[in-house]
């Protein structure tokens, strides 16, 4: 009498090997010590102490793979690779963040300037900052740090190199 069994779909074959947490809501909490031992050190300059990285010196500013930058700190999605644009600036920059995705932002006046700061929104980690120079549709520049983000590529389904003759 089981009806419509052969709708049953694997729910499991999702992975989640990057642990990518789209929650919005400010969930993970650590305290700084905890954060700097799990923590690389830039990634911790960056997150828990608002450090920039040099101009040119991370890693993602000239990556154009596909796929999913997340929070270095808690593996929240952040940016999607299709909304990377070439800057010119050295640092990895997107026009809006990933779809679904909140990100914390918040005024920022250090240094004598008016900028805005983007904060992780699930652990409130510094990310970077959003200008308003950026190319459209938004007509932002979120600048961010690649210490800050950890790039989960697509899923290479079609592996190149290998060829069936
Ligand atoms: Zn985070």
């Amino acid at each position: 009498m089981a009806l419509t069994s052969c709708q049953a779909q694997s729910q499991s074959s999702t992975s989640t090997e990057a642990s990518v947490n789209t929650d919005s809501t400010l969930n993970v909490s650590k305290s700084e010590a905890e954060w700097r031992k799990e923590l690389p050190h830039m990634a911790c300059f960056v997150l828990r102490e608002k450090g920039t990285e040099r101009a040119f010196s991370g890693e993602y500013w000239d990556n154009h793979e596909p796929g999913m930058y997340c929070c270095a700190g808690c593996g929240q999605a952040l940016f999607d690779a299709d909304h990377k644009f070439e800057s010119g600036t050295g640092w990895p920059s997107f026009f809006q963040p990933a779809e679904g995705t909140s990100v914390l932002e918040e005024s920022d006046d250090s240094w004598g300037m008016r900028r805005v700061e983007v904060m992780c929104s699930a652990c409130g980690g510094h990310l970077g900052h959003v200008f308003d120079d950026g190319p459209q549709p938004t007509g932002l520049r979120y600048c961010i740090n690649s210490a800050a983000l950890s790039f989960v590529q697509s899923d290479s389904t079609s592996v190149k190199g290998i060829q069936y003759d």
